[in-house]
C-alpha cells in the first residue's frame, strides 16, 4: 500500500516515513502544500497523512483541490492542539479522520489501517483469502496458521491484492502501489514477485487474467 505524507516539520516527517515503512507501506513525502498537492494529483496513493499548517499551500486547500478533482483516497489530517475550527474545516473539506498533534505513532498507524480497510470494504483487521490470513495490525501473513516469510516487496504485492480481493489488478496498478514515486519502476519485476508469491501460497490463489493482470481468487 502506497502512502503519501505531507508534513513540513522535518523530524516528524522522518518519523512518520520510518514508522510507515517499518509497518510495510511504501511512502512518499512532501514538505510543502504545493508539492504535496502535485504528488496527490499525479500518483496513486492508498491513503494520505496531511498536515494542515503547510508552507506554499495550506492543507485545507490541498484537500479541497483533490476532492474537487475527484481524488477519493482516504485522507487523515494532522491538526494543531486546541484548534477545533481546523478540525471542522478539514472534515468539511473531505478529510476521513484526524489526529491532534502531538500524537502517538501507534494511534496514527491504527487509524490508517482502519482507513485502508474501510476504503477496500473490509471491516476486520484480519484479511482472509481461503487459508491465507493477513493481519494488518502486525503485517503478518499466515497460511493454515503457519507464519509465512515474505520480503518487503512480496508483502506489498500480497497486501495490495488482499485489500482488493477478487478484483483484477493490472501490473501497472501494482507497480504504482508498491514502489515510491522516485523509484526506478519496472512492471516486469511484478512478474518476479508474483512468481515467488505463487511458490509460497496455496496453488491457484493468484490467478493470471490474460492481458489484464492478476486476481486473488478468494470467493470460491
Ligand atoms: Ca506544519
Amino acid at each position: 500500500m502506497h502512502i503519501l505524507v505531507v508534513e513540513d516539520e522535518p523530524t516528524l516527517a522522518r518519523q512518520l516515513a520510518d514508522a510507515l515503512t517499518t509497518a510495510g507501506y511504501v511512502v512518499d513525502t512532501a514538505a510543502d502544500g504545493q508539492s504535496g498537492h502535485y504528488l496527490g494529483e499525479v500518483e496513486s496513493f492508498d491513503a494520505v497523512v496531511l498536515d494542515l499548517g503547510l508552507p506554499l499551500m495550506d492543507g485545507i486547500t490541498v484537500l479541497r483541490k483533490w476532492r474537487n478533482a475527484g481524488r477519493t483516497m482516504p485522507v487523515l489530517i494532522l491538526t494543531a492542539r486546541d484548534n477545533w475550527h481546523e478540525k471542522v474545516a478539514g472534515i468539511d473539506a473531505g478529510a476521513d479522520d484526524y489526529l491532534t498533534k502531538p500524537f502517538h505513532m501507534e494511534e496514527l498507524l491504527a487509524r490508517l489501517r482502519a482507513l485502508l480497510r474501510r476504503a477496500a470494504g473490509h471491516a476486520s483487521p484480519e484479511l482472509q483469502c481461503g487459508s491465507v490470513v493477513l493481519d494488518t495490525r502486525n503485517a503478518r501473513v499466515t497460511v493454515d496458521g503457519q507464519a509465512l516469510s515474505l520480503t518487503s516487496h512480496e508483502f506489498r504485492v500480497l497486501s495490495f491484492l488482499m485489500h482488493h480481493q477478487d478484483q483484477v489488478i493490472s501490473r501497472s496498478t501494482l507497480t504504482e502501489h508498491i514502489y515510491a514515486q522516485d523509484y526506478d519502476r519496472d512492471s516486469n519485476t511484478i512478474e518476479v514477485f508474483i512468481g515467488r508469491l505463487r511458490k509460497k501460497l496455496p496453488e491457484g490463489l493468484i490467478v493470471t487474467v490474460r492481458g489484464l493482470g492478476y486476481r486473488l481468487a478468494c470467493s470460491s
